[in-house]
Formats: C-alpha cells, structure tokens, sequence
C-alpha cells in the first residue's frame, strides 16, 4: 500500500521518488527504457529523472495529480516491476520540480565501485521517523554521542541537517564511502550502532550494504530519507523546534530544496547574509551550484556576478548556439562556491583555492 495520496498540491503535479533494487536483465535494459520514455511521457505526462540498471531503479518524478494512480497502476501491470516497487515516498512540498523526462541506462548512484546484488542485498536496519528521533534522543538522553553520518554532499547539507550529525565536506558519494570507511575504523566495535542518513534513503541503502559486507553489523538508516523526516515534522502539531532536524532539503530538482523547518542555516554566497536558496548562475554554460539572496539575485542579474555570465544569461537562444562555449566549471568546482567567490561576490576561475578536506559538525 502506498501512503496516502497527496491531495494539495500548487500546480497540479505531485513530486515523488522511490528505489528498488531487483535482477533487470540487460539486454531489456534498452527496450524498457524506450517504452517508459514514451508512454510515461506521451501516456501519464510525467516528468523526471529515471535511472535503470541490471541491479533495478532510481527515479525522481513529478506527476499530474489525475495520473498519480495510473503510475501505480502502470507500474502493477508491467511483469517487470510488479511487486517490486515499495511505496512511493511523496515529496514535502509539492510542484512540478522537472521540464521534461529522461529516463537512462545507468548506475542508480555513482559508487565508485561496481555494486552487486548480492552485496545491495545486504540490507541495513531502515528506521521509520519516529522510531529514528527516538532512537537518537534516547542515544542523547543517556550521553552517549551516537556515530550519526550525514552521507550528502558538501552542498547539501549547507543548507540542512541532524543536530549532532557528522557532515563529510565532500562532493560525491564516491567520497563520501571513503570517509565513512574511516569513520567507522576509528572504532573499534565493528557491532556499535552507526546511523546514516540521506535525502530519500538510496545512497543510505547502498553505504549500508556495502558497509555490512564489510562487518559492520549494526548499521541504521532512516526510511525515506530527510523527505520522510521532514514530513513527519511537518504533520505534526508541536512546534518545529522539536525536530532534530534543521534548515531545508536539498532536492536534485527545479527547486532545489524543500523546507523543513524555518531555520536558515547558511548565508549567501555573494554578501554573507543569512541565506538558504540555492541558485544555478542563469549563463548555462556556467551552471554554478551557489546560495543568493533577492537582493543579490538583482543586482547581479541572477548570475554568478561575472561580467561575461551577466552578458551571456541575456543573450537569446541562438545567440548562445552561435556563441556555444565549452562548461566554464568542472563538477567539483561547479558546486563549491567557497573556492570561487572573491570578496566582491562575483565567481571567477582566479578565485580557486585549495580548501581542506574536513569534517563539519552541526
Ligand atoms: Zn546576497
Ligand atoms: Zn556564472
């Protein structure tokens, strides 16, 4: 049974993700993917991302509301996924979050690793909300400091997190395994507790199978990620200042993060004032990932402040096909605006500097 049906939403369209991990078989892999593209798309008009491999799939969709049911439905009547897709895990706010659909052949998550089934099959403890908070405030309650591992990136939990949480300032889930790896050595009872959580539950599901088939045997995760907690939080009546959770959720969409609670725990990138809204620089060969306030966003344009982006983000279509540039930032770059950013708030490539590797605490 899936949770309830969402009933409100701002423009028609629920957002929802979920996971599973199940034997596709490979030669389908191209076939399927066609013919979700086209009657997902064309059919239920759904819009996202999907990402199909031989160990099964990760999708983030928007949804119009009259087609939530017949995604469902669709999923039940297909031999391939009957079965076999768990609930769906609703967004908190809900918006269309997509353009359009992209449904690809692809890891689930970038490991860094060749993921089996077997070892996906290893399945950590997924603790529901409430359980969780418990489990953590009683953890509190007794002083013990539990090992908790925000398993996002640098940028996501800028903006969000579990008071108490160790935040790896890292940019990939490849790094992020490597540091939890040493986390976890540091301690010498491969049996204590480690809670791990992450937006809705995937990267979790995975860093917690890899590290059982590792030896950890204790390993807690929370189902569904921040978007279950957060919703949790929001339903119910006491004040917001009873989640142990802090600030916004990064999403992997249009909108870039969902509220949680009212806390804004970052500052603007451009002129430090208090600040939780992510932003991309609207010249699109430039793309940087950064946080800007409204009055920074006119002033510099909705761009990164640099002359060029300013120029570019008002050029028309085929003014910029004529004038294609190569991406002005690689990844790790793209999404750290703490290297690029001078003191004028504007980004640019002299700006770069080394930034220590370091774990922050919330
Ligand atoms: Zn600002
Ligand atoms: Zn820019």
């Amino acid at each position: 049974m899936d949770q309830p049906y969402p009933e409100s939403s701002e423009d028609g369209y629920h957002t929802v993700s979920f996971y599973s991990f199940f034997k596709l078989d490979k030669d389908q892999l191209p076939h399927l993917r066609n013919k979700m593209q086209k009657e997902w798309a064309d059919g239920l008009k759904i819009v996202g991302r999907i990402y199909l491999c031989e160990q099964g799939i990760n999708a983030q969709l928007s949804i119009p509301t009259d087609n939530t049911r017949g995604l469902r439905a669709w999923l039940e009547a297909h031999h391939t996924f009957s079965g076999r897709i768990p609930k769906f895990n609703w967004a908190i706010e809900h918006r269309r979050a997509f353009k359009a659909l992209h449904v690809r052949v692809r890891p689930l998550v970038s490991a860094g690793e060749p993921l089996r089934l077997e070892t996906l099959s290893q399945e950590p403890e997924y603790l529901a909300p409430a359980a969780w908070e418990n489990e953590l405030r009683n953890a509190q309650d007794y002083g013990d400091k539990p090992l908790l591992i925000d398993m996002r990136n640098n940028y996501e939990f800028r903006i969000g997190r579990f008071q108490g949480a160790i935040c790896p300032d890292v940019d990939t889930f490849r790094e992020e395994m490597d540091v939890v790896r040493t986390l976890c050595k540091e301690r010498e009872d491969k049996n204590a507790p480690i809670y791990m959580y992450c937006t809705g539950g995937i990267r979790c599901s995975i860093a917690g199978a890899i590290l059982k088939s590792e030896g950890y045997s204790n390993v807690k995760t929370l189902q569904g990620g921040v978007i279950a907690y957060g919703k949790h939080v929001r339903s119910r009546t006491e004040s917001a200042t009873s989640s142990l959770y802090l600030g916004k959720n990064f999403t992997f969409d249009k909108r870039l993060g969902e509220e949680v609670t009212a806390d804004v725990l970052a500052k603007c990138d451009q002129c430090g004032g208090p600040c939780d809204s992510f932003t991309n620089c609207a010249n699109k060969s430039c793309n940087l990932l950064f946080i800007q306030c409204e009055v920074c966003s006119q002033k510099h344009r909705q761009t990164c402040g640099d002359s060029d982006c300013i120029e570019r983000a008002q050029m028309s279509h085929d003014e910029l096909i004529k004038n294609r540039l190569p991406p002005r930032w690689n990844y790790h770059m793209r999404v750290r605006p703490d290297k690029v950013f001078g003191k004028d708030g504007v980004a640019r490539p002299e700006h770069q500097k080394h930034v220590d590797t370091r774990c922050l605490s919330a």
